[in-house]
């Protein structure tokens, strides 16, 4: 049996295993299914997904449509930029989910909140869609540490969504610590760093410290699921010797951690910025062959291409130097290259 927690004022009683619907967008609809009904048994009752994240809706719709459908909570998000936007994916949401209502209606990533109240602006159309009784609560999601603060300070919303993991800093930390004292639901994204970390073990134990986070784990295969089903069962102190790890993970990552969300894109020439922000750690923890292609190889080395525009820099909501960054990374692909290289893998 899963344990659940309080999600703030919403007064939901959800499942401390929770899960994020972003990687189910890679599997087959039977495929999908099938992991969700897993998850199901398996007690989760917090469902995170997006309108933007493809067909991960409808695949929850299929999933869930019918007697389970009250057995659970769905959050959804828009990230519209008008009323009239936000109005049709919130109907579309519902439509796709097979549902008439949503249990959260999140507010996806605005750059710019402010005087969102006064205005006729997209979180109009999730206040209007809640009194229409599409969802019962609103939520709040973003990345930015500033944008989030004056989510919170708004007073208007429910819950809030950010990145919390066991890299992250005691000031993004800081601000569950807010929600919690203010009585927000907190949920966590981004638990295992955004892929970074590729064992729940130690990401687990330190989330499970915070009995006010609660943590959407991106499943996608069972293994997954199942390690986290067992982690939960017997739950295990977040140890001196995981803490060591931790702080050698953010040593290695210093003022140069991509998460991976993507808000630099697009590059005007066409990088895919967050590969290549990451691309050393995606060499050292997964099969190097992925990486070094022809394509990725190139990718590489149109980095000194950059024109300097500073879009990436403007939009990354981490203030990462971006092309700094990337020409760290390119320079640590080319070492690693020429190793493989000279290994003959
Ligand atoms: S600064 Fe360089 S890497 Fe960043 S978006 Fe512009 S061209 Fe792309
Ligand atoms: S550089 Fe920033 S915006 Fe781009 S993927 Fe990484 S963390 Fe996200």
């Amino acid at each position: 049996m899963l344990e659940k927690v309080r999600l703030g004022r919403t007064g939901m009683m959800v499942t401390r295993v929770s899960m994020g619907c972003i990687p189910i967008q890679r599997l087959s609809l039977d495929g999908a299914v099938e992991l969700l009904h897993r998850a199901f048994d398996y007690g989760i009752n917090l469902y995170d997904t997006a309108h933007f994240y493809t067909d991960s809706e409808e695949k929850l719709g299929r999933a869930f449509s019918g007697a389970k459908r009250t057995q659970i909570f769905i959050a959804t998000k828009t990230m519209s930029d008008s009323y009239e936007k936000a109005a049709a994916e919130i109907d579309e949401s519902l439509r796709r989910l097979k549902t008439d209502y949503l249990d959260i209606l999140q507010w996806h990533n605005p750059y710019n909140i402010d005087n969102f109240l006064e205005k006729r602006g997209p979180y109009q159309a999730l206040l209007d869609a809640q009194k229409a009784g599409k969802a019962r609560f609103l939520g709040f999601t973003n990345h930015h540490q500033g944008r989030t603060h004056a989510a919170i300070d708004s007073g208007v919303f429910d819950t809030i969504q950010y990145p919390a993991s066991v890299l992250s800093t005691q000031e993004e930390l800081d601000i569950s610590f807010k929600c919690r004292d203010l009585d927000l639901g907190f949920i966590a994204m981004k638990g295992m760093a955004g892929g970074l970390l590729d064992d729940g073990r130690i990401p687990f134990a330190f989330l499970n410290q915070y009995p006010h986070i609660v943590p959407i784990w991106g499943l996608e295969k069972l293994s997954e699921l199942e390690q986290f089903i067992r982690l939960a069962a017997a739950p295990e102190p977040f140890t001196e010797e995981m803490k060591a790890e931790a702080e050698k993970l953010r040593r290695e990552y210093g003022d140069g951690f991509c998460r991976g969300c993507g808000y630099c894109q697009p590059c005007p020439i066409g990088l895919p910025l967050h590969t290549l922000m990451r691309v050393v750690r995606l060499i050292k923890r997964a099969a190097p062959a992925a990486q070094f292609t022809p394509e990725r190889l190139a990718d590489i080395q149109r980095i000194d291409d950059c024109q300097n525009c500073g879009h990436c820099r403007a939009h990354c909501p981490y203030n990462l130097d971006v092309p700094r960054v990337l020409k760290e990374q390119q320079a640590g692909y080319m070492k690693l290259y020429e190793e493989y290289q000279r290994g003959g893998q």
